[in-house]
């Protein structure tokens, strides 16, 4: 549809020099003349690997010619196996389909597989869903901050990565970014010798030399080295940097659930921002017992998928941080629920935002935040130039802030010619390579 139509309708231009006509008039004038169903015309997924992760974003077609949409579809570890949910199952479901219809599109499509809330599925319909809203924004000629019920915020509040082998270059790091004006900072300090997440470190010899025989050979990892590690780490940062930098720490559900409440009281004197993923999912239970020890910030949840998995911990106040990964959970249209549903209970949002969410997904962050009264903080992700020419718009940062372009819809594309320019090195990323001493895996 023509955009300075729907402007002049939005505005009630054009009522005439007659009465003018009531709401509902004007509403039914609407539908009839400036509204026309839109049809989806073809659902594309585009694989592209401009940098390290393999990336899915979904380009959903309309029947007005050049009218688009995108949508971020990415779970790196899998990515074939989503786009070939959406060539097989979702487009053909999608095609021939009102775009204006996105509640119902994902409605239906959320139970058309009958067995629902799988992580291939739902980035799959996240792909399509985000494209829509997207259309939609176009279509309304406003940024999608705006449907959502408009900005609360100027700019969104991001959180850094510092991460090093040796603390002298922690510290470094934090000072850096706080020099930059950024007031977070996510810390994760190597555990000497061992193998840990957040750092690259090698297992050094004479922990190699304690393993069993028949071992394979993997890195490292084991829980108690950590945990003290990372108490010093904290009682170190705050003697060197004091109390204002607010300092994050991701735990990623790496160890025992008593040894995780044990790390999480010993920091609580140092005041993190917030413990993130105390816990795996299939412990969340344990989040009662932890609440009742301590009051040290939770953040928790960038693996689930299925609303079964968080609602308790929200409705119970037993996490202060909602951490979905947007696209692994459904896409906008379920985030905004789950928004919305924190809302009521006063849990903030911290929209999981690594390399591992395409630009699109960040976009997808970005206008949630902005428009989201109980947004916490973005984890932030410095996209390289190379992908910036694959995905034009995508969100500016500066000083520490994330900005919306202000452009209708998601106000991001993706450049088809630049994408494929940049193929998969591989079928996608796998998780889970570091054993404890005797073997076992560990979670990633
Ligand atoms: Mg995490």
């Amino acid at each position: 549809m023509d955009r300075r139509n729907m402007l002049k309708v939005f505005s009630g231009a054009g009522a005439g020099l007659v009465a003018a006509p009531g709401p509902l008039a004007q509403a039914q004038e609407t539908a009839r003349r400036g509204m026309p169903p839109l049809k989806i015309t073809d659902v594309k997924a585009i694989l592209t690997q401009p940098d390290s992760d393999h990336l899915v974003v979904v380009k959903v077609m309309t029947s007005e010619p050049g009218l688009y949409g995108v949508g971020c579809a990415t779970h790196r570890e899998r990515p074939l196996a989503v786009a070939a949910y959406i060539d097989n199952y979702l487009k053909p479901f999608a095609v021939g389909r009102n775009c204006d219809e996105i509640e119902d599109l994902w409605q239906s499509a959320y139970v058309a597989s009958y067995f629902r809330s799988g992580v291939t599925g739902n980035n799959a319909l996240s792909g399509i869903d985000g494209a829509l809203w997207d259309i939609l924004g176009k279509r309304c000629g406003q940024p999608l901050y705006n449907l959502l019920g408009g900005k609360v915020r100027a700019a969104v509040p991001l959180y850094a990565h510092a991460s090093a082998r040796e603390f002298p270059a922690l510290e470094d790091q934090v000072r850096k970014w706080m020099a930059e004006g950024y007031r977070h900072v996510r810390v994760q300090l190597a555990v000497p010798g061992y193998a840990g997440y957040g750092v690259r470190a090698d297992t050094a010899p004479e922990i190699r030399k304690m393993r069993p025989e028949g071992v394979a050979p993997s890195p490292v990892f084991e829980p108690t080295p950590y945990v003290n590690n990372a108490i010093k780490m904290f009682e170190q940062l705050r003697a060197r940097l004091g109390f204002d930098v607010e300092l994050l720490h991701d735990i990623h559900e790496r160890i025992p659930p008593n040894q995780a409440i044990q790390l999480c009281k010993a920091v609580e004197p140092y005041r993190p921002f917030f413990m993130e993923d105390p816990f795996a999912p299939e412990d969340a239970a344990w989040f009662r017992t932890l609440r009742q020890q301590t009051a040290c910030a939770i953040a928790m949840g960038e693996l689930f998928v299925n609303r079964n998995e968080w609602v308790f911990l929200v409705a119970e106040r037993l996490i202060d941080f909602i951490r979905i990964h947007i696209s692994a959970a459904g896409g906008l249209n379920m985030a905004r629920k789950v928004a919305a549903c924190c809302e009521f209970f006063n849990v903030r949002t911290a929209w999981h935002g690594p390399g591992n969410v395409s630009p699109v997904g960040h976009a997808v962050n970005l206008h949630l935040d902005l428009a989201a009264y109980n947004f916490g903080i973005q984890e932030q992700n410095v996209f390289p130039e190379r992908t910036r020419e694959v995905f034009p718009g995508a969100p500016e940062i500066r000083g520490g802030y994330m900005y919306a372009n202000d452009k209708p819809g998601l106000g991001i594309d993706v450049d088809e010619k630049a994408a494929a320019k940049c193929p998969y090195q591989t079928p996608g990323g796998s998780r889970g390579n570091d054993r404890r001493l005797d073997g076992t895996i560990v979670r990633p």
